[in-house]
């Protein structure tokens, strides 16, 4: 669908906002991740620095102790005690001007300007609410109960794996979030709204930090 005329372009970011959330605890990696130095240089600012290749401005969500910092965003505010909380409170510092939001997982410090780019065309340029980058599913998935007893193997076919960015009709992503829904991502409060939610090719090397082998990984692949 082309795009229309008053419609922000990837090439175009004077109308596009990111929200950073880093207000996480680290509970599974065994302290706030975010902060981790990766290459010599704060994970946090890694992810806020990615923002620029598509965003004009950059909110950054932090714990409510360290709003003192800024690790280069333009914006900083406190999160909230889930992860849907800390976009609301982005999305809130986010102006009225932006016509398209990406959200970002500050745990994803790897994400390059070209997943940017993609979901902000996706939504700018082919007219969806929202777009989401997500790999193909390799392994085979199995469902387990609570003694992780084999329950059943899940047919893996049409299912992917979905990471950050994502990028948001602003309005959307707005109306998503009125009620105070929780969600562990954006784009599930956007379908649930019945709005168009589509899939970019995402990136392996995009790794979300979830334990400390993953920093280890991550360095690894940064070097590589
Ligand atoms: O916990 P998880 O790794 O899924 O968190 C994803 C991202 O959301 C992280 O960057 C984390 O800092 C952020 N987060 C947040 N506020 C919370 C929980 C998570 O900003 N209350």
């Amino acid at each position: 669908m082309p795009s229309r005329p008053d419609e922000p372009t990837a090439d175009d970011t004077s109308n596009v906002w990111a929200v950073v959330v880093a207000a996480g605890s680290g509970a599974r990696y065994g302290s706030p991740k975010q902060f981790e130095l990766l290459g010599g240089t704060p994970v946090v600012d890694r992810s806020v620095s990615a923002c620029r290749a598509v965003a004009a401005g950059v909110v950054l969500v932090l714990p409510a102790d360290r709003l003192a910092e800024r690790h280069g965003a333009d914006v900083v505010v406190a999160g909230g005690p889930t992860r849907s909380a800390s976009v609301r409170a982005g999305l809130a510092a986010v102006p009225e001007v932006a016509e398209i939001v990406v959200v970002h997982d500050a745990a994803r410090p790897l994400a390059g300007p070209e997943l940017f780019r993609a979901v902000v065309d996706a939504v700018a340029g082919d007219g969806a609410d929202a777009a989401v980058c997500a790999l193909t599913v390799s392994d085979t998935l199995k469902r387990v109960d609570g003694d992780e007893r084999v329950v059943e193997t899940v047919d893996r076919h049409g299912l992917v794996a979905v990471q950050t960015p994502q990028g948001f009709r602003a309005s959307v992503l707005r109306q998503a979030h009125l009620n105070g829904d929780e969600a562990t991502d954006d784009a599930g409060l956007v379908e649930a709204l019945g709005a168009t939610v589509v899939v970019v090719p995402g990136d392996p090397r995009n790794v979300k930090l979830t334990t400390p082998a993953d920093l280890g990984y991550a360095e690894h692949l940064l070097g590589g």
